[in-house]
């Protein structure tokens, strides 16, 4: 045994290859991501020498035949700590048939400034990064899947991902909408 994944010693260190990746694309072709789908699916993560690389059979449980903003995949890694993950789904058209399938980034951020509630405790709004994303990553150590750029961002610099959350906190306040529109209008 040994390298990648062997007793959930991860690098500290992240790259792009040293995650799990979830590929909609890949999970489309295999048949588990299709429309009128309430499905669940077990499937292995292997490396090239056919070893497992996630610790065992995970889950694939896919919802998708009632209203398109309620379609959603769930990750369940059975004996994990961070093993269930809830990732909204959505698709456009291919030009010649048929459709694309997309997650929809399910990273929360915090978003403006930390206040005390009445009960004493601190608080403060998350907003979910939503962004259309083919594959979504599991950074070993952090439990988290999430698009390229959310743990490029975080693993590049704190201060960096901050600074974009007061940006949209204060488009949110001076257009008189959530943060999380903010983002969507932002970006649309
Ligand atoms: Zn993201």
């Amino acid at each position: 045994m040994g390298g990648y994944g062997s007793g959930y010693k991860w690098a500290a260190k992240a790259t792009v290859e040293s995650c799990l990746i979830l590929s909609a694309a890949r999970l489309q072709s295999l048949g588990i991501l299709r429309p009128d789908s309430n499905a669940t699916t077990e499937i292995t993560w292997s490396n090239r020498d056919g070893e497992d690389i996630a610790g065992g059979k995970w889950e694939i449980d896919v919802r998708t035949a009632r209203d398109p903003s309620d379609w959603h995949i769930s990750i369940i890694a059975p004996g994990h700590p961070w093993g269930l993950h809830m990732v909204h789904l959505t698709t456009t058209p291919l030009p010649w048939r048929g459709v694309r399938w997309w997650f929809l980034c399910p990273m929360r951020y915090p978003v403006g400034r930390k206040w005390i509630d009445e009960t004493g405790m601190t608080r403060q709004v998350h907003a979910d990064c939503d962004r259309r994303a083919g594959k979504l990553y599991l950074r070993p150590g952090t439990g988290v899947f999430g698009c390229r750029r959310c743990h490029d961002l975080t693993y590049r610099s704190c201060q960096e991902s901050h600074k974009h959350d007061k940006f949209f906190a204060e488009l949110a306040r001076d257009m008189g909408v959530s943060p999380r529109d903010a983002k969507r209008l932002w970006r649309a």
